[in-house]
């Protein structure tokens, strides 16, 4: 491919809207362009590693069993009625009606497609187990989208579902594909470690994401050095031990005017942070509950959720709060709130504290001196691990500290159960021709967020540096003097001694500055640089260079012994 005839675009400034490093690179480089809010095209050369991430997707599911299929992207909103998601799935599902009036989705996923499809297709335990995928655009109307195709409105995922008769089965069916997300990151060059997330609405169900790290991720992920513990933070969990305080005299009430947050009410009072009870009214499922955890710790909802077996929690609004404390929130406690029926749970950690702050349940006061056990109706089973794990934390498996880190989710595999085939009554029958509901995973790998993750890890101050096996073109070849006719002559064997070994390469012929083509090669990241000039040709060949070598590992080979010392590099 001649530069001239590429439509290769790159720009000299950032744009405006892009706060990470992948973002910026992947408009600078050219390979997308923005069209709306969320909405990227793909250029040339964006295209060509997003089809390449593709191809490695798709044939490690063919290498794993799977089988592809493609499923509309407009998907009737029965479906979805039939799971109760058409209500449950909220403002990030696009919806939409035909002409004759009939509801539509866009996408966001296709559990309730697939199923209905693996109902269709199965009834016997002899065509079990069975996975079907497909690559295929997908839809979320986000709220803010940004990061470029890390937070899109429009992106490109895999998705498989896995259909088995029994537990084990569902179980082998997960951890190939677990196994072979793990050669799709590492082909794509990408370092992914695998996370224990979440399961949702699924309660316990097995999941883990698969995390590229970057200080830009969106995740936290807290990490165990001793044992290999990873697990993103909505799910960490973390020993903690009771506190062993000593007693301490009968509370008292103090005034603490215009002091609301804990760090306002800490530096009124002289006092350090950790002295403080940190309480919040929520609603989980309708009803008002207290949560006192350390005032210099965060609730973690999923916990929470579980510890109540709620279905749902959030805050509670400013009447609630009044109404269940008699206070409104920053002047709430523990201790006798106006709701005396209202439930109190706490933090593992406040089991067994004494000489504690908590807000009066009275606008303007606190108490201190408080002891949960003597002054509140705490009891045993009220006490969980509540609050968001943070660097420092005991690691739950193995006791040793855990460190926090950042990271990109390229991918999540996930055991369904017979949520969904349940829903669907797809069912099989088994040799005695019993009908029994199939059991189901489902694994998603976000495409086009593993094309922006991988710049995101591999880019220096210059551009991308591209894993030859993602790049848009692996070799760049600037043609220093494309004018003179024997210079131009070498490139062009070069380019096809290349292509006849199966490498890509894009030839800069453009009568351009070599320092401008030097710029944008290292801009767009090619994997390997090459150049042909006259001076380089006299002085015995041709200059090779790999994007991620310095200046000082340039070689130079006679243009015969080009192709081999390229693919070499290239190795
Ligand atoms: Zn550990």
């Amino acid at each position: 491919m001649k530069w001239s005839k590429s439509l290769i675009q790159t720009l000299r400034d950032n744009p405006q809207d892009a706060e990470i490093d992948s973002h910026k690179l992947l408009m600078r480089a050219g390979l997308a362009r923005k069209v709306a809010g969320g909405l990227y095209a793909y250029l040339p050369l964006g295209m060509r590693s997003l089809k390449k991430i593709q191809q490695i997707v798709r044939e490690e599911m063919d290498r794993a069993g799977a089988l592809e299929i493609v499923s509309p992207v407009l998907q009737p909103a029965e479906l979805w009625r039939t799971t109760g998601r058409w209500d449950t799935m909220g403002p990030n599902m696009f919806k939409l009606r035909d002409r004759g009036e009939h509801e539509f989705a866009l996408g966001p996923t296709a559990e309730e497609v697939f199923t209905d499809i693996a109902k269709g297709l199965i009834s016997s335990y002899r065509q079990l187990p069975v996975t079907i995928y497909q690559i295929q655009w997908k839809f979320r109307d986000e709220t803010r989208p940004r990061f470029g195709l890390m937070r899109s409105k429009e992106f490109l995922m895999k998705d498989a579902y896995s259909f088995d008769t029994d537990a084990e089965g569902a179980d082998r069916s997960y951890w190939n594909m677990y196994r072979a997300y793990e050669r799709i990151y590492a082909r794509c060059g990408l370092k992914a470690v695998p996370v224990q997330a979440d399961g949702g609405d699924m309660g316990d169900s097995m999941t883990h994401e698969f995390h590229v790290l970057a200080d830009a991720g969106e995740d936290g992920i807290a990490f165990c050095d001793g044992c290999g513990y990873a697990a993103n933070l909505e799910k960490a969990e973390r020993r903690a031990a009771p506190c062993a305080d000593a007693g301490c005299p009968a509370f008292e009430e103090v005034a603490t005017p215009d002091a609301r947050t804990i760090e306002e009410v800490a530096a009124f009072l002289k006092l350090p942070a950790d002295r403080f009870v940190k309480s919040l009214v929520y609603v989980a499922d309708g009803r008002p509950v207290m949560v006192c955890v350390p005032g210099d710790r965060d609730v973690n909802d999923v916990k929470l959720k579980r510890l109540l077996g709620a279905k749902s929690v959030a805050l509670a609004d400013f009447e609630t709060v009044l109404k269940a404390t008699g206070a409104n929130a920053g002047f709430v406690g523990p201790v006798k709130p106006a709701d005396a029926a209202l439930r109190v749970v706490a933090d593992v950690s406040l089991k067994g504290a004494t000489g504690r702050i908590v807000g009066a349940n009275k606008e303007g006061y606190h108490l201190k001196d408080v002891d949960l056990a003597r002054d509140t109706k705490l009891s045993d089973a009220d006490f969980a691990d509540l609050v968001v794990v943070q660097a420092g934390d005991v690691c739950p498996k193995c006791g040793k500290p855990m460190v926090i880190k950042r990271g990109i989710e390229v991918g999540q595999v996930f055991k369904l159960g017979t949520k969904y085939s349940a829903a669907f009554n797809a069912t099989y029958k088994n040799d005695k021709l019993e009908e029994h509901v199939m059991i189901m995973g489902c694994y998603g790998v976000g495409v086009s967020r593993t094309l922006q993750a991988v710049i995101e890890q591999s880019h220096d101050k210059d551009g991308i540096i591209w894993p030859a096996a993602v790049a848009p073109y692996q070799v760049c070849i600037c043609l220093l003097d494309p004018a003179e006719p024997e210079v131009a002559k070498v490139a062009d064997e070069l380019e096809s001694a290349l292509e006849a070994r199966g490498i890509d390469v894009i030839v800069d012929d453009r009568a351009e500055r070599p320092g401008v083509k030097f710029k944008d090669a290292d801009l767009i990241g090619f994997t390997v640089r090459v150049v042909v000039g006259a001076k380089g040709l006299a002085n015995g060949g041709v200059e090779i260079k790999r994007r991620d070598e310095d200046k000082s590992k340039t070689r130079v080979v006679a243009p015969a012994d080009a192709p081999a010392a390229i693919a070499e590099a290239l190795a």
